[in-house]
């Protein structure tokens, strides 16, 4: 089944250049990965031209199977005055191995004359030039039209001009691009029906949220015959950000009443939304349209009292359609079923009236209330699940633990002493590391590896902290995120503390829980 519109996220990419966002390549891999099981079309994974880790990151996601998006390669078209396959940017381009490729090129001559310094004719044999480049490459090409609004504004024929020069070398689609991102929707709608009036081929929509209507403008060109959008997960991008996905995704399903991403990923919404800020480190926002906290919460008095009443009398929409759930009355029901998918995922059948349940459910809403967060540490969801469901005693327990720190000529060196059990039987290890960290889980995985060889294959991957706001006069809590894997699969753990050794210790002991409860 087609979609009526097509999802092209550039989270990667343009969200990349976020203020405060900086992604691995480990990153990457994963936010792609869990954007392609959500089911959007296109992943933009980076600009292969601007940086080597964007090199990185495409060498690796070959390796990788996409089961539903394609991944798409970004770049620009050729320098002035060389031949396309001259141009090292865009060789870099089909170098990445994906099966699409994005370029952008001008639409607006003050650009064309004070940017890049050529004439009119040259930019629009650079944007022909290049997209057939890329089509006799056997590439799908999405032509980014830059400043597509505003080029269109100040000279209506050129713009145009530009389009048609892009499509008629064969890109597959145009997208226009409201770069600056300060255009009405009135505006929008006007121009790209004026493009869809005169181009064959499909036209999508990327916007940026600088006057606050990203979503609402990628919307007014939807209303007009762009059927393809571009934006970013949680609004991520330059400046106030791009159009957020994570707003226009829902709204085309539920206000527009159009297809685009399967129907059954739009529970996932906010899951979704959270993973990628877990990822970014960033506290996920409140305020965030479908997807926040607080987007379905009723605090007033009359509003609690009527939507106990009738559930739509100050709702939307059934906040469930998105993953999200109504604040006051959080449904038992919802928790349930939750778990039981999770526990699914993880290999576990739960029927839905299994009695664990109400206190697996209970125990999870206390850990979260806490300050844990599950959405990136399915490791640890399923250490969980497990030891409530099978009542089984832990692999080992850790009996005691010492980290000390001294200064030894101009390097700082740490040790870390452990004390584990397994059976009733005891073994005592010390080692040493470049951190406390590295140091205990050096110490931890050596002492294990007597009982159980298989812990010397888990290698952590990723280590990340976040400080949580202290609540009510206390002290602040240290949460510490834990990636790990064992060469087949890669998963996520998370300790809790005001302590960060003690935070990581758990996350290091669920690492390996995890692995050995299998
Ligand atoms: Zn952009």
């Amino acid at each position: 089944m087609k979609p009526d519109v097509e999802i092209y996220d550039t989270t990667l990419r343009d969200g990349s250049q976020g203020e405060g966002v900086n992604f691995s390549v480990m990153d990457k891999l994963r936010i792609a990965e869990r954007l392609d099981a959500f089911g959007v079309h296109y992943i933009e994974g980076g600009w292969p031209g601007s940086n080597p880790k964007d090199i990185e990151f495409f060498e690796r996601a070959k390796t990788r199977k996409f089961k539903r998006a394609k991944v798409a390669a970004f770049g620009s078209t050729r320098r002035k005055g060389i031949k396309p396959g001259d141009d090292e940017q865009v060789r870099l381009l089909l170098d990445a191995g994906v099966p699409v490729v994005t370029i952008f090129g001008k639409t607006w001559l003050l650009h064309v004359k004070e940017v890049l310094r050529t004439t009119p004719e040259e930019n629009l044999a650079m944007i022909a030039d290049t997209v057939r480049f890329l089509k006799e490459h056997k590439k799908f090409v999405v032509y980014d039209a830059e400043h597509a609004f505003d080029g269109f504004k100040d000279n209506p024929e050129y713009a145009m001009s530009t389009w048609l020069a892009a499509e008629a070398a064969g890109a597959d689609n145009v997208t226009l691009c409201d770069t600056n991102g300060g255009s009405l929707p009135a505006e929008i709608a006007r121009i790209t029906a004026a493009a869809r009036a005169r181009l064959k081929c499909r036209i999508g929509i990327h916007t940026h949220d600088d006057i606050g209507l990203g979503a609402a403008n990628a919307l007014a060109a939807l209303d007009v015959g762009a059927t393809h959008v571009q934006g970013t997960i949680n609004g991520y991008g330059e400046r106030t950000g791009n159009c957020n996905l994570t707003t226009v995704i829902p709204t085309i399903a539920f206000k527009l009443g159009k297809s685009s991403v399967p129907e059954t990923s739009l529970r996932q919404l906010k899951e979704l939304s959270q993973f990628v800020d877990e990822i970014a480190n960033f506290r996920h926002s409140p305020r965030q349209p479908w997807v926040g906290s607080a987007a379905f919460s009723h605090k007033g008095g009359t509003h609690v009292n009527a939507v106990q009443k009738v559930l739509n009398s100050y709702e939307h929409i059934d906040p469930a359609r998105v993953g999200n759930a109504r604040n006051v009355l959080i449904s038992d029901l919802a928790g349930r079923s939750n778990i039981v998918m999770k526990a699914a995922e993880l290999g576990i059948k739960l029927p839905p009236d299994a009695p664990e349940l109400k206190a697996m459910l209970a125990r999870l809403k206390k850990l979260e209330h806490e300050g844990y967060e599950f959405e990136s540490a399915g490791g640890s969801l399923a250490v969980l699940i497990k030891k409530a469901l099978r009542a089984e005693a832990p692999p080992f327990t850790v009996t005691a633990y010492h980290v000390s720190m001294r200064r030894q000529g101009d390097r700082s060196v740490c040790e870390a002493t452990i004390k584990v059990q397994v059976d009733g039987k005891e073994e005592h290890t010390v080692a040493e590391g470049d951190g406390p960290v590295n140091a205990l889980d050096s110490a931890l995985r050596t002492a294990l590896t007597r009982f159980y060889p298989q812990v010397k294959h888990i290698v952590l991957t990723d280590y990340k902290v976040r400080i949580l706001d202290s609540r009510t006069g206390t002290a602040a809590k240290t949460r510490v995120l834990v990636q790990s894997t064992d060469g087949k699969e890669e998963w996520g753990t998370v300790g809790l503390s005001d302590n960060i050794i003690e935070a990581s210790l758990q996350a290091l002991i669920e690492s390996v829980e995890y692995r050995l409860m299998k």
